[in-house]
């Protein structure tokens, strides 16, 4: 199939950027200019045969460059981690807004942009409706009134809130997902910047190559998430990019909640090991409960991630132990 549109993917040298970009390729996209910051040696998935630049898009001349002739912009670029990173670095999450506001600034100057896609989070989601780890799911409508995770998650909220009044105001269509936790392989695993999917999975292997049979929990471990494998996320982005009816921010996370203790129980089960656990009540852990209300998202676009977490959890951990081991 032809696909003659230009298409940017910014924060291409990261995570989600990379496999998004993996993905257009496969489809037989021919026109994709990737952007990222990061030295190119360092992005986590580099292909021939597509336009990579190196650009810190915190500046408003980047972003024109990053966007001239591009039809179709994914805005993956941001200043992010998990929980460890994001709770310290509340100054470093809230300047991404540069990146997102110049982008639109750019998009909107650039007459033939025809989508503009926003990656948010469900950072965005108010504290006080994530207390209980046994919470019911949250459904978008939970953003307000607003009280999102400090620093990063007023971002996000902020920079969704733009993209919606760039489409107001100045007709660009725009786009926003709101990705509850997204694992996979070639995406961050130490360092600081990782996240709990990938750490776990880091520690259990360190604990088995080095014989230490120990782990240590951020939090008291009975603090509930939902994990959305990578190949769902790829799939659910490129459906609400390009969908006529999801006008709106719109979750996209996997419905299958669990304790942070019952996912290092299934990455213990892949590992075939038992660890003694110790948790660390002073390490950030996040809100006690989050999982999504993926209704709306079935409603428009009779889909919704599915990848069962045993599934996705497997390939995670065998791409982390094989980087560990070459690294060894
Ligand atoms: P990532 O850190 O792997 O990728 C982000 C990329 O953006 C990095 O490669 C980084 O170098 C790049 N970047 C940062 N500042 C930049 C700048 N000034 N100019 C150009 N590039 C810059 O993260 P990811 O997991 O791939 O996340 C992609 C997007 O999805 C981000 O907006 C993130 O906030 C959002 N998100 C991710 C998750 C998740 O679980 N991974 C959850 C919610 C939201």
């Amino acid at each position: 199939m032809s696909h003659p549109e230009k298409i940017v993917v910014c924060g291409a040298g990261g995570f989600i950027g990379g496999h998004l970009v993996a993905d257009l390729l496969k489809q037989g996209y021919t026109d994709i200019r990737a952007v990222d910051k990061k030295p190119f040696e360092e992005w986590y998935q580099k292909f021939d045969g597509v336009e990579n630049l190196v650009l810190d898009l915190q500046e408003k001349e980047a972003c024109d460059k990053a966007v001239t002739g591009c039809e179709i912009i994914y805005n993956l670029a941001a200043d992010m981690g998990g929980m460890g990173f994001i709770e310290l670095n509340r100054a470093l999450c809230m300047l991404s807004v540069l990146i997102n506001t110049h982008l639109l600034m750019a998009a909107k100057e650039q007459k033939v942009v025809k989508r503009f896609f926003y990656a948010s989070s469900a950072c965005v989601y108010a504290a006080d409706k994530q207390i209980n780890p046994d919470l019911t799911a949250l459904t978008e409508a939970d953003a307000y009134p607003a009280m999102p995770e400090d620093g990063y998650g007023w971002e996000k909220l902020f920079s969704e809130r733009m993209c919606r009044h760039f489409s107001e105001d100045f007709g660009l269509l725009t786009r926003v997902a709101r990705y509850h936790n997204v694992y996979g392989p070639n995406g961050t695993y130490d360092g600081g910047r990782e996240k709990a999917p990938a750490a776990m999975c880091r520690k259990v292997i360190e604990a088995k190559l080095s014989g230490k049979h120990h782990i240590e929990i951020w939090g008291d471990g009975h603090q509930t998430r939902s994990f959305m494998y990578i190949d769902d996320c790829v799939l659910g982005t490129q459906s609400i990019m390009n969908s006529k009816t999801v006008t709106m921010p719109i979750n996209l996370g996997s419905s299958e909640m669990v304790s942070i203790n019952q996912l290092v129980d299934i990455v213990e089960e892949i590992a075939g090991i038992k660890l003694e656990r110790s948790y660390n009540l002073k390490a950030p852990k996040g809100v006690n409960g989050r999982n999504s209300d993926n209704t709306l998202i079935k409603k428009l676009l009779d889909w919704e991630p599915s990848t069962p977490l045993r599934v996705g959890m497997e390939k995670t951990y065998r791409w982390i132990y094989d980087e560990i081991k070459a690294k060894s």
